[in-house]
């Protein structure tokens, strides 16, 4: 999902298109040369226990990752409805209410549409 739903200025990738470094059942065929946006990122799937096992971006078909008080998620357009449905709206909802508590939102894409959820 990280080297597909993110637009990445290093690599002249648009959004919600497959790396060219991206090679099925091999990986990134560029790992050793990555650029420092792939080195630096972690998803927060990988980072935050909030996110359960329902999460996994392969399952949820939706990459989630936060800055500063924004929490991003974007979702793959193949499954744009997928963002909608339990557990995970629930759940967007939730963290909508703790970070709009603190200043915060979480924003939700779909391709070219984005959405502030409303916790
Ligand atoms: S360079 Fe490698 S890690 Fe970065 S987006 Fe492309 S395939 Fe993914």
């Amino acid at each position: 999902m990280c080297c597909d739903l993110p637009d990445i200025d290093e690599l002249d990738k648009p959004a919600n298109t497959l790396c060219r470094h991206c090679v099925r059942d091999e990986g990134c065929i560029a790992y050793a040369a990555r650029p420092a946006t792939c080195r630096d990122f972690l998803c927060a799937w990988r980072t935050d226990v909030a996110l359960g096992a329902e999460w996994e971006p392969r399952l949820s078909h939706m990459m989630v990752y936060r800055q500063g008080d924004q929490l991003t998620v974007l979702v793959d357009p193949r499954h744009q409805g997928a963002w909608r449905e339990a557990p995970y709206q629930g759940q967007l909802r939730a963290w909508a209410a703790q970070a709009a508590a603190i200043g915060g939102y979480v924003i939700v894409w779909v391709g070219d549409e984005v959405f502030k959820v409303e916790g």
